[in-house]
């Protein structure tokens, strides 16, 4: 994985448009980019410019506090609702002129996880599959037993913990084969186990030159396993840190917002 360093950031480590066309986009490929990216609720302004650009096999971590614009973000770059300013290309597909493929080649997990209940983990997986072209059984085997859910693949969705419907939830995502991941919130809820079982996970498919933009709550997980944080206040993207910066989220986090938190909290 290549280290994003600051070429093409501004001092607060947000893109700046000019510089990034001759230096990271020469370097690096482009999976998600926003651009002036704003979504305006009845005269609430919920995001506002978003300028953003996320690489290929990276792990980007967007944090705030509830209420901050994470999930309207994601929202919108997967195609579920429309900007009502700016645009994003996602896998070089714009959202506003191709929201159909941004939806088709894109993989994501929303903050309460959908699954039928009264159907298996199988069965579930390969509903997502077909509803995407179909794949072939051993695919979906594949994708059971790298979430750890072989030995019960067979048991109703209904009957699951929310531990196992998350990493469900992560199957039916990954069934897809997408380049690039949005999870809401994937490890909202689970126990110490689960968290760390979908921290390993997001990280071996980062290796594996998946682009994964998630939303997280807790700082301390985010300086684990995220190569850049952005921070999200008030619908604005405020910081994007990387490298060493990472470590001080929290010292940040506080300058930001005036809010103090433990890395180990979880905001709200
Ligand atoms: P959380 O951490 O609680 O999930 P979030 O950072 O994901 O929060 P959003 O859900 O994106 O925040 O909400 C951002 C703001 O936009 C909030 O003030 C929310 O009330 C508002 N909002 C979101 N969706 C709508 C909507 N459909 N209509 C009106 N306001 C909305």
């Amino acid at each position: 994985m290549e280290n994003n360093k600051n070429e093409g950031l501004n001092d607060k480590g947000i893109d700046n448009k000019e510089t990034k066309e001759t230096t990271n986009t020469t370097k690096k490929e482009v999976v998600v980019e926003c651009k002036n990216l704003t979504k305006d609720f009845d005269g609430f302004k919920a995001l506002q410019n978003l300028n953003l650009t996320v690489y290929k096999g990276e792990i980007f971590a967007f944090i705030g506090a509830n209420g901050a614009g994470k999930t309207t973000t994601m929202n919108i770059l997967v195609g579920l609702i429309e900007p009502t300013e700016g645009d994003a290309i996602i896998n070089g597909y714009s959202i506003v002129k191709n929201p159909i493929d941004v939806k088709r080649s894109v993989g994501f997990l929303p903050e309460s996880v959908y699954l039928y209940g009264s159907l298996t983990a199988r069965q579930n997986v390969r509903y997502i599959a077909d509803l995407n072209g179909g794949v072939e059984e051993k695919k979906i085997d594949e994708v059971l037993d790298r979430i750890g859910l072989q030995n019960v693949k067979d048991r109703k969705a209904g009957t699951f913990s929310k531990g196992m419907r998350q990493r469900l939830g992560v199957a039916c995502v990954l069934v897809k084969n997408p380049k690039v991941v949005f999870l809401d919130e994937p490890t909202s809820g689970l126990d110490p186990t689960g968290k760390t079982d979908i921290q390993n996970l997001l990280r071996n498919l980062s290796k594996e030159g998946m682009t994964i933009f998630y939303s997280s709550h807790i700082l301390g997980e985010v300086e684990d396993i995220a190569n850049r944080v952005g921070i999200l206040h008030n619908g604005k993207l405020e910081r994007i840190l990387e490298g060493k910066d990472i470590e001080k989220v929290a010292e940040i986090y506080k300058e930001i917002t005036s809010v103090n938190i433990d890395r180990n909290k979880v905001i709200k």
